[in-house]
């Protein structure tokens, strides 16, 4: 491969703050505002125009699908995003669980407010390049935008861009699952001109369980009692599109779920197409992906109007703005969780936050019905090798089956919680992260309403 060198340059520090956060998704936007909240100045940076990461930028609307009556759940800031969203209309029941699926637009707007009514500084469109590093210290980072590339100075920095981009630059060890055993992408889509009562009447007619997810190509494990439980899934009109020739017999992967449907129409969060081996931290791969995943998309929307009773007169009303990322880097952090703490009520003297015992990835999917639930450590979020940063959302530190819980949304939103709070109280009373007074981080974070224990 040829290279050239990049001229060294002189480049304006545009802000400093206190407690610097990268990525807003509900990792990050949880890390502002639990930091904002502890009194520290905050500044959120994120690559796109909206705040919400997977929530508004991929139309990830399914926040809290897992939650059943007997369901111990976070209590924090995530619930806040939910009731915060209910309460402004936007969100709408969630057609399996006891809670409400947000709307990806409306969502857009709730980001908004809470990030303006906490005071902190908004750096929209403006992507993380590089870190600026004092040894094996960070110090802030360098972003690329239309303006160049600018400086922002911070006394802590967050890694929530969910690929660990800024811990990985700063050379913090960080680990990728192997191409082939990724988890699936996911171009998503919504549909419009949905004639509601017929869907819903078709849906109730031919009730799909979680055992459905399993065919040929898949198969799930579960504890057994999800087998029988009501899953909003759709495998039946796409099987029969094949048979008819509109999707070609190879491709297996087109089914999946629906996430919300509304009285004008509208129809959501159509997590329908899967393209296995898409890398998140490669532009090509990605490149590929978005153009084959909206090829699929299209099939599914023509399969869902022939096939699927109230959609006859349906068409595409949009794709996410960008292709859905499951699985990319995690840091290798101070303490990587297990598979055994997710599964077995995990309990920890550092905890942040609870959060119950939902899995969902890499053929696995448990859910919460029986009130168990376990504790995320303060140590998952501090990675090896880079001081002053810690990292939360997706890519904190575990093994595969503790990701496919402390991925999900909820639970992105406890280490965000977590990390913002132990940034500002990092400042407040000069403690390196290494050397944490875990008690003053859960003294606030139980002041800020989170569930501990
Ligand atoms: C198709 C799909 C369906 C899913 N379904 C569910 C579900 O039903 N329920 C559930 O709980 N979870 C679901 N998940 C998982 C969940 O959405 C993610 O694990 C979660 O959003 C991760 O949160 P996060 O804050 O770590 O990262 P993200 O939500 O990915 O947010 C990261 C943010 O950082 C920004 N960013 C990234 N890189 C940079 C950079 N270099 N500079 C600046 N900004 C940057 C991004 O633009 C984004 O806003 C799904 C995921 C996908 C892809």
């Amino acid at each position: 491969m040829k290279h050239i060198t990049e001229p060294a340059r002189q480049i304006d520090v545009i802000h400093e703050t206190d407690v610097l956060v990268v990525g807003s998704g509900p990792g990050g936007l949880a890390a502002a505002l639990g930091a904002a909240r502890a009194g520290v100045d905050v500044a959120l940076v994120e690559r796109f125009g909206c705040f919400g990461g997977n929530i508004t930028a991929v139309g990830v609307e399914g926040f809290a699908w897992y939650r059943h009556q007997n369901t111990v759940d976070t209590e924090g800031v995530g619930r806040e995003f939910e009731d915060r969203a209910k309460a402004e209309g936007a969100a709408t029941p969630e057609p399996q669980s006891q809670s409400h699926a947000l709307d990806a637009e409306g969502f857009k707007v709730v980001a908004d407010k809470l990030v303006e009514e906490a005071g902190i500084t908004p750096m929209l469109h403006r992507a993380f390049a590089a870190p600026v590093m004092n040894g094996d210290e960070i110090r802030g980072i360098i972003t690329e935008s239309k303006a160049g590339r600018e400086a922002i100075l911070a006394k802590r920095v967050i890694d929530a861009t969910g690929d660990a981009d800024v811990a990985h630059r700063a050379g913090a060890p960080t680990k990728k699952t192997p191409r082939e055993d990724m988890q699936a992408a996911s171009v998503m889509f919504s549909m419009s001109g949905v004639d509601r009562s017929r869907f819903i009447d078709a849906v109730k007619a031919d009730p799909q369980t979680y055992k459905d997810w399993e065919s040929g190509e898949w198969s799930v494990e579960t504890t057994g009692k999800e087998d029988r439980m009501f899953s909003p899934f759709l495998r039946k009109p796409f099987e029969k599109a094949m048979d008819s020739g509109i999707i070609p017999h190879n491709l297996t992967t087109i089914a999946g779920t629906w996430g919300a449907i509304y009285d004008t129409g509208d129809l959501t969060y159509l997590n329908l197409v899967h393209l296995p081996e898409c890398d998140g931290t490669d532009p090509d791969s990605m490149t590929a992906n978005e153009i084959e995943g909206r090829r699929q998309a299209m099939m599914a929307v023509e399969a869902l109007r022939r096939y699927q009773p109230g959609c006859e007169g349906a068409k595409l009303r949009n794709f996410g703005m960008t292709i859905g990322i499951r699985d990319t880097r995690k840091i290798l952090a101070v303490y990587d969780m297990t598979g055994a703490d997710v599964r077995g009520e995990g309990r920890f003297d550092d905890s942040v936050g609870i959060f119950p015992e939902f899995i969902d990835g890499y053929g696995i999917l448990i859910l919460p019905t029986t009130g168990r639930y376990f504790q995320l450590p303060y140590r998952t979020l501090v990675p090896k090798g880079v001081r002053n940063l810690l990292v939360a959302g997706r890519s904190t530190g575990g093994d595969q089956v503790s990701h496919a819980a402390t991925r999900n949304m909820m639970c992105c939103t406890v280490t965000g919680q977590g990390a913002g709070v132990a940034a500002a109280v990092s400042i407040k009373h000069n403690l390196p992260f290494d050397r944490m007074d875990i008690g003053l981080v859960q003294a606030e974070l139980r002041r800020q309403g989170v569930r501990l224990h």
